[in-house]
């Protein structure tokens, strides 16, 4: 593996880029001057790709990459334009998880920027005097924003990957926060959609929505150029001093009061509460799935251990001989979706809290004595969890927990000059999150991801509040090898509890159907996100003329517009193709650096 030192960056010999189309699917080929196409990891050297939601985020990634800098610093760079640009999806006020591949010494991470819960949250958090709160009147409040994690993880995983300095990352992201960038169709739309309102949410107000003569306010709308001084200063402070001011500093000081000072239900999120903040490096969980080897994000997260629990599943069918999208491979996605969610949602919490039984879910011998529980003609009303944590004991009574999250959250996936990959998922939890910001950012209301309820009929629920715990969540961004352990692909996807089914879903198309990435995207999506029968097909695609077929298998089925944002990369012959969902505003940006010895 060559030496950053000694690696020279004269120029981008080619330049493939296929951004700044709002909502066209992209797909970029770097193909010109491979001199092999022998497909190992050498004859990529100097190739980079990224993938993410936002164009001005993608243009950030590609320029950090231009200039040498690693997938770790392309990815610091995207997330500091994401929570400006994608506002409403993910920001540095929230959290993320974020798989890491280091090329040449083969070595995988797995950093858990979740947020966590104050040491003032009781497992009562989302009562009131009426009871159990309802999940919109929870959402808005300052009880369910967790301290942000992403600055801390990202500060985290520089220490260990980066390659040019901190304070460069943030540059595209303070020009843009400065000079103004223009709100994308997609912004406007969300500020009118998920009704951000101008008389409660006045910070939100003040930020987001202008006042005409009359009085009257409305939301920015498309193609306005949207400044944001506060961020702006964030950024600095964040540039300059590293993570401190926003932990212990003035940043922690203005997130604190935004918390505390909530209109509606405040928190008790204290600056001991962010001082104490620690981002976790953990192993991800991996399991083979044909030639490949699949790996995942483990708890405090589900995605990882749901979408390898399908694979899993799946492994003893004949899936790749099956056609796209037919009703036998819908039907047997389905079913194992099913069984994987029922112990999804009766075991996985916070590690830190409840003994998750990591091993005895992903046990290649109980996978497979969960797939026999598969009806080949018939569609299993309810599944149940199944004896995974039989050796954890104390898990046996414990109750299920029901996920509400909403469709939100941003995916990006990038491959730097050197090989190394980056899978990364970041998210704010409900669309604008809080409807509280700080600092320029909109903060987060991730500890909605908790079960309101903390028992059940069955037992104490693992993923109950309690104070310095996280909430478990369904990301999944995801990293697959070849049998030579070489990188093969990354990929990702927002969509609350649905986001196990999109990836696992475009995973099939890849894996099995070896479909080019960009067609594995737009594969039309079937969405089974929970034990009980609940099928969701895409309108407007071919697969809602399958909807009768499966209903005479006895699926309880609903044809219904689905946003999934996937963004993938995939190693294909010596280079990289990429992919960008076009169910959202996504872009794919590709480039070689030319080494001089
Ligand atoms: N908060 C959700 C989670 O962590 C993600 C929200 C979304 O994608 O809409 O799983």
């Amino acid at each position: 593996m060559k030496n950053r030192d000694t690696l020279l960056f004269v120029g981008l010999l080619v330049v493939v880029t296929l951004a700044g189309i709002w909502g066209a699917q992209q797909r970029a080929l770097d193909a010109a001057h491979t001199d092999s196409t022998s497909g190992s990891v050498n004859t990529r050297a100097g190739h980079f790709m990224v993938s993410a939601a936002n164009p001005h985020a993608t243009n950030a990634g590609y320029e950090i990459l231009a200039a040498g800098g690693s997938a770790v610093d392309a990815a610091i760079a995207i997330e500091a334009v994401l929570s400006l640009t994608e506002p409403q999806s993910s920001g540095l006020g929230g959290g993320a998880y974020m798989l890491h591949w280091q090329a040449d010494e083969g070595q995988l991470d797995a950093y858990d920027g979740r947020e966590t819960a104050p040491m003032g949250a009781t497992p009562e958090l989302f009562y009131n005097e009426d009871g159990q709160m309802g999940f919109f009147t929870a959402f808005r409040t300052g009880r369910a924003v967790g301290v942000p994690g992403v600055v801390a993880m990202l500060a985290q995983a520089h220490a260990e990957h980066g390659a040019l300095p901190w304070a460069e990352l943030f540059k595209p992201a303070q020009r843009l926060a400065t000079e103004g960038f223009i709100v994308s169709p997609r912004l406007a739309t969300s500020l009118v959609s998920y009704r951000v309102a101008s008389d409660r949410q006045t910070a939100m107000r003040d930020y987001f929505f202008t006042q005409n003569e009359d009085g009257a306010w409305a939301p920015v709308p498309a193609g306005h150029l949207l400044k944001n001084p506060a961020y702006a200063q964030t950024l600095s402070l964040i540039a300059e001093h590293g993570s401190a001011p926003f932990y212990t500093g003035e940043i922690a000081q203005e997130i604190v009061d935004a918390v505390q000072n909530a209109p509606v239900y405040p928190g008790t999120l204290s600056m001991a509460d962010m001082a104490a903040y620690e981002p976790i490096r953990r192993d991800a969980v991996c399991l083979p799935y044909r030639r490949f080897d699949v790996c995942g994000m483990p708890p405090s997260s589900s995605g990882g251990l749901t979408v390898l629990q399908i694979l899993g599943m799946l492994n003893e069918s004949n899936l790749g001989d099956l056609d796209v999208g037919s009703l036998e491979a819908i039907h047997l996605i389905t079913e194992a979706s099913k069984l994987a969610y029922a112990d999804r949602n009766r075991y996985i919490g916070d590690p830190a809290v409840v003994p998750v039984p990591i091993e005895g879910m992903l046990n290649k011998f109980y996978l497979r004595q969960r797939s026999r529980e598969i009806m080949p003609n018939h569609a299993a009303p309810k599944a149940l969890p199944g004896k995974a944590g039989i050796q954890t004991g104390a898990l046996k009574a414990w109750g299920d927990n029901v996920s509400k999250a909403q469709p939100s959250t941003s995916h990006f996936s990038i491959v730097d000059g050197d090989g190394n990959a980056v899978s990364m998922t970041a998210s704010v939890e409900a669309p604008f999150g809080s409807r509280l910001m700080a600092g320029g950012m909109v903060l987060n209301n991730q500890l909605t991801d908790f079960s309101f309820a903390p028992a059940d009929e069955n037992g104490p629920i693992a993923n109950a509040v309690a104070p310095g715990k996280r909430p478990r969540s369904s990301m999944s961004p995801t990293l697959v090898f070849d049998e030579n352990d070489d990188f093969y692909l990354a990929i990702g996807s927002p969509g609350g509890k649905r986001i196990i089914t999109y990836v696992t879903q475009t995973l099939v198309g890849l894996l099995d159907w070896d479909l080019p990435m960009q067609e594995a995207i737009n594969l039309p999506r079937h969405v089974q996100a929970g034990d009980a029968s609940n099928l969701e097909l895409e309108a407007n695609t071919a697969l809602s003329a399958q909807a009768d077929a499966l209903r005479a298998l006895g699926h309880t089925v609903t044809v219904k517009p689905i946003t999934s944002g996937l963004h993938g990369i995939k190693a294909v012959e010596g280079t990289y193709e990429g992919g960008a969902d076009p169910r959202r505003e996504g872009t794919v940006r590709a480039g070689i650096l030319e080494y001089l010895e």
